[in-house]
């Protein structure tokens, strides 16, 4: 990883006395409730999910920047001492890196931001269809976010309103996907509307994205165990 160079692309777009919505701290609660949510899975098959850990980019939440992603981190010979991995067995990291500028959406929330984290660790555990570089799709991992991880995730963040799981989710994704989409995509979407794209067969390049309202389907349909939606999904496939 060239992390020098983003390192220096980045500090341009440092943001010193901003205000966020989501603070530091409920970026170490997430954090927090990732791991305990999916480390004991993980570490039994000598694997690992760590947010912004210290061999990333450097403190990624000083940035004012809109921003996640995803990196399949291999671990060879000693370096999970020099990576400070809390154990020595750990083959692959999944290194999910989120950006200051999330949290300062304005409509961005902790649970928000924890389906973004949940979409980007579904591109390295979120399984088929996977993208050419090998990658769950952007499809695979909106429906892996709200089908799998957002409940896991969900018993390890409180919240003071006594609102369901489905509830939650819908919240979680009118004060995540909704707002981040708007911002870098300037579409607006509902959890009340559908696409009305049909898919004729599965996209697996590794630039494609399902449409904005499409990415909404998915994270909707996952949230009821509902198969993924035709917007990229075609019929034929096996749902
Ligand atoms: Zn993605």
């Amino acid at each position: 990883m060239k992390l020098l160079t983003i390192f220096i692309i980045l500090s341009v777009f440092v943001n010193q006395d901003s205000w966020a919505k989501v603070s530091r701290e409920d970026l170490e609660m997430l954090s927090d409730a990732i791991s305990k949510a999916y480390n004991d899975e993980l570490v039994s098959r000598d694997e690992y999910v760590e947010i912004n850990p210290p061999y990333g980019v450097e403190n990624p939440w000083q940035y004012n920047i809109l921003h996640a992603s995803y990196v399949r981190v291999e671990v060879l010979g000693d370096d999970s001492q020099q990576m400070q991995l809390p154990y020595d067995n750990i083959k692959v990291v999944h290194m999910l890196t989120l950006f200051g500028g999330l949290g300062e959406l304005e409509l961005m929330s902790r649970d928000g931001l924890a389906l973004i984290a949940c979409h980007e660790l579904g591109h390295g555990i979120a399984g088929p269809p996977l993208k050419e570089t090998g990658a769950s799709t952007e499809g695979q991992s909106d429906y892996f976010a709200t089908a799998d991880c957002l409940e896991k995730v969900f018993q390890h963040l409180p919240i003071e309103d006594d609102l369901t799981f489905h509830e939650r989710a819908i919240q979680a994704i009118e004060f995540g996907l909704i707002p981040l989409l708007e911002e870098v995509e300037g579409v607006q979407t509902s959890v009340n509307s559908r696409s009305d794209e049909v898919a004729q067969e599965l996209d697996l390049s590794p630039g494609y994205y399902p449409s904005p309202q499409c990415r909404i389907d998915t994270l909707v349909d996952g949230i009821s165990d509902l198969g993924r939606p035709i917007c990229w999904y075609p019929v034929a496939s096996d749902n």
